[in-house]
């Protein structure tokens, strides 16, 4: 392997913790410190995979709790509620501890990283013997001019709530008395930038909830109601198989969902989008799905970074020249290979680490990280979704059983596989929620 997997632990004596209990018990601690900085797909995994016994785990993450994004544009309309899609962060195993807070930048030399919480902002320092660096990217908004401040992006869950309001506030506006055409059209006018699986997705779900739950009680806004996909490229869903990406462009036709490809957007205003050539599209609800960024925190990192800003690490997803730190998830790009960026893979190095570093304190060898692809999934709305499993291009409906079976498992516990699987129950019957709140 050339480097140490790890350097021994310094045990205690760099924790800085704010003099309290903490301290004092940790003086007695002698496990390795694991600092995990962000709570997602990758730092959740690791964290449950790590046994109390041998280390001691602390995850710092600006959210309390893990977010089950494959659903996430499900609950933008209420297919499936917010809280049946999130985990608190404790529950990733008995004993670890959580700070609610914001790293702000790492002492390499110190092992020593800085932190804010996220309530009063008060500042801290904790000790580490193993630092792994999970903190997946942000949304790109900042490229074209007046996105940040006009488009909405879907990556958390405070987004999905953002955008429903939205949606409800210009549907309550299109429907008082004495509100001419135009302005009905250009608030019904449902927008969605990027035709990867997540713009997808989340105009499939608009779609749904246009024409089974607001249609029915808004009917006099019935003609006024339009989604449209823009994608810059050619093709939508260029991850996935042609054949899928053709079949979900004619269903998107079928039900009125206006796709357009290489179709540019050069600026926002808080009304209307402008494409690159010229063409103003008036717009209600814009909902930016471009794909992602660096973190400031990952671009201020003392570390080396790859040309698309991720941090460079080695097959065993230790960061270069920076002893006891690692590097998983969205954050992280592994040195001669081009990992999607998806919760798959930042799952898959979570387990990896935690059986590699359980390996290393015991002495044993650790292999370097592979990873293994297990398809791509996507919902595409109307019942109806795409499997696209190496050896297996699958749609339709059936792919949608599919969809929906394999999310079902792989919430992680037992208490949302239920509340999801009610939720969809629910939705069936009764139709989404069409209040604002
Ligand atoms: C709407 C949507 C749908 C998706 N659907 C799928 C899908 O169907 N299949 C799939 O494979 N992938 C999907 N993805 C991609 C997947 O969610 C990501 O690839 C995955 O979450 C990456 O995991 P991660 O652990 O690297 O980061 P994340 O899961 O993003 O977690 C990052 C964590 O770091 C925290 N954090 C951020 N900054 C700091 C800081 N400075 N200090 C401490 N903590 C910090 C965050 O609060 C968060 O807890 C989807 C993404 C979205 C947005």
């Amino acid at each position: 392997m050339g480097q140490k997997f790890m350097e021994p632990a310094v045990w205690n004596d760099a924790v800085t913790i704010t003099a309290n209990m903490h301290e004092v018990l940790d003086q007695a601690d002698k496990r390795r410190r694991v600092v995990i900085l962000g709570g997602g797909f990758g730092g959740f995994r690791l964290a449950a995979g790590l046994s109390p016994r041998l280390f001691n785990v602390t995850i710092v993450s600006p959210r309390d709790h893990f977010l089950f994004t494959p659903l996430l544009a499900s609950t933008v309309v209420g297919t499936t509620e917010f809280r049946s899609i999130i985990e608190p962060l404790s529950s990733a195993r008995k004993g670890v501890t959580v700070y609610v807070a914001t790293a702000t930048s790492i002492e390499l030399d110190r092992q020593i990283v800085h932190c804010m919480g996220s309530f009063d902002k008060d500042k801290f320092e904790l000790g580490y013997d193993t630092l792994v660096i999970g903190v997946g990217a942000a949304a790109e908004m900042e490229r074209v001019p007046g996105v940040a401040k006009e488009a909405l992006a879907l990556k958390e869950l405070s987004d999905a709530r953002q955008i429903r309001r939205n949606v409800m506030k210009c549907v309550e506006r299109a429907a008082l008395p004495g509100v001419d055409s135009e302005t009905r059209q250009r608030l019904l006018h449902f927008v969605v930038v990027g035709g990867g699986p997540t713009g997808v997705e989340c105009a499939g779900e608009l779609y749904d909830f246009v024409h089974e739950d607001l249609i029915p009680r808004f009917s006099h806004l019935g003609p006024f109601f339009k989604i449209t996909l823009l994608e810059a490229a050619t093709e939508i869903l260029s991850s996935f198989d042609r054949s899928l990406a053709d079949y979900t462009r004619k269903s998107f036709a079928k039900r009125g969902i206006e796709v357009r490809t290489g179709a540019f957007v050069s600026a926002v205003t808080n009304e209307q989008l402008t494409l690159r050539n010229g063409e103003l599209i008036p717009f209600g609800v814009l909902v930016w799905s471009t794909g992602i960024t660096p973190t400031d925190f990952v671009k201020a990192l003392p570390v080396e970074r790859t040309s698309n800003g991720r941090i460079s690490v080695d097959r065993y997803l230790r960061v270069k020249n920076a002893p006891n730190v690692f590097a998983i998830g969205d954050c992280a790009s592994v040195e001669g290979s081009t990992y999607p960026a998806t919760a798959q893979a930042a799952q898959q190095q979570g387990a990896y680490l935690a059986k590699a570093l359980t390996k290393a304190v015991r002495g044993k060898d650790v292999a370097a990280f592979r990873y293994l692809h297990l398809g791509m999934l996507a919902s595409i709305g109307g019942g109806r979704a795409l499997a696209d499993v190496p050896g297996i291009k699958w749609r339709g409906f059936s792919a949608w059983l599919v969809w929906r079976s394999v999310y079902l498992t792989k919430l992680v516990s037992l208490r949302n596989k239920f509340r999801v699987f009610f939720d969809w129950i629910r939705t069936s019957l009764f139709g989404r929620d069409v209040t604002t709140f």
